[in-house]
Formats: structure tokens, sequence, C-alpha cells
């Protein structure tokens, strides 16, 4: 299955790719350009996510997506709980994305935490938090769901898309287009 950059496909989506900057958790930049890819299904479905959003005035901000497996071993080495850096990512699958809200200005909707929190905040049910704040997490959940993406337990902002999950994906990423 190849691979396809979000960015040619939708210029509403806000590309935040953290890996490809200092600001992430590993203070280092792990990317070799801000590129944004996905399963090719799974980037139409995001696309999707962001026409919905389009209704209500809101863009989708992508902090992560595909990660080359070279670069989950790099992860692996400063964070050693599984729950958070996974022996085999599923965004090494191409199949997930680390996804917030932000409104036409680019502002940031109110979230428990930022990217790559490793504190219970990021729970995906820790409910002791203002009312605003469950209201976006929700918000947010609940457009992904509708498009077929499963919210992590333990990140809220990381997302699984269903179809794909138990299947065997196989990323060429040498058909990336
Ligand atoms: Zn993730």
């Amino acid at each position: 299955m190849k691979l396809i950059n979000v960015r040619k496909i939708n210029s509403n989506i806000l590309f935040d790719i953290r890996y490809a900057t200092t600001n992430n958790f590993t203070s280092k930049i792990l990317y070799r350009d801000d590129s944004c890819y996905l399963l090719e299904e799974v980037a139409y479905a995001i696309n999707n996510v962001q026409n919905e959003l389009n209704k209500l005035g809101l863009r989708l901000v992508i902090w992560d997506a595909y990660r080359p497996l070279e670069v989950q071993e790099e992860l692996k080495k400063y964070c050693s709980n599984t729950n958070f850096v996974s022996e085999i990512s599923n965004h090494s699958r191409g199949i997930s994305v680390d996804v917030s809200l932000c409104n036409l200005n680019g502002e940031l909707l109110l979230m428990p935490t930022d990217f790559d929190d490793f504190s219970k905040k990021a729970n995906s049910n820790y409910n002791n938090l203002d009312e605003e704040i469950l209201k976006n997490r929700e918000l947010l959940s609940s457009i992904m769901k509708k498009f077929n993406f499963n919210q992590n337990e333990f990140e809220w902002w990381h997302f699984d898309y269903e179809p794909l999950l138990n299947s065997p994906v196989i990323v060429d990423n040498k058909n990336i287009i």
C-alpha cells in the first residue's frame, strides 16, 4: 500500500510535524523534512475529517503521522514506557495520526496536555479537567470516530485507523508520492 503526502490533498489542515523540529520531547530533529505521510485510504479519511471540521470553522492540527522504523528505534532510547513509545508503532504502518484542533487563526483549542505529555492527564479517560477542555477533547474524539479513527487510551492525541488496524499492512516507503 502506498503512502501519500497529506499536505498535497488538504491545505486546510495545519501541519506542525514536531519530530521535524526541536519542539518535541527529545529536543532533536528526527525527520529529514516536514512531509506528512499516511496510507492512501487513511489520508483520505483524514481529508474527510477536515471537511467535517470546515463546517465548524475549525482545523485539524497534525503533530505526527507516518514514522519511519529507524525513528521509532531512536524514540525508544528516550522513552522506555511502552504505553507511550511502543515496540512496533502503528505510526510505522502508516495508519496512525497524532492530532489536535485549532481555530481558523491557527490558535490551538484548549486540550488536556501538549503533544507527547507522559503524565496521567494524557489519558483519554482522565476527567479532572475544566469543562471546556473536556468538551474540546470530546469533540476531537467524536469527529475522528465518525471517520473510523479510534482514540488511544493513554494519549488523547493518538488515533488509529480502525479498518486497517488488524490487517497486515505493508508500507512500501519506496513508493512515496
Ligand atoms: Zn501517536
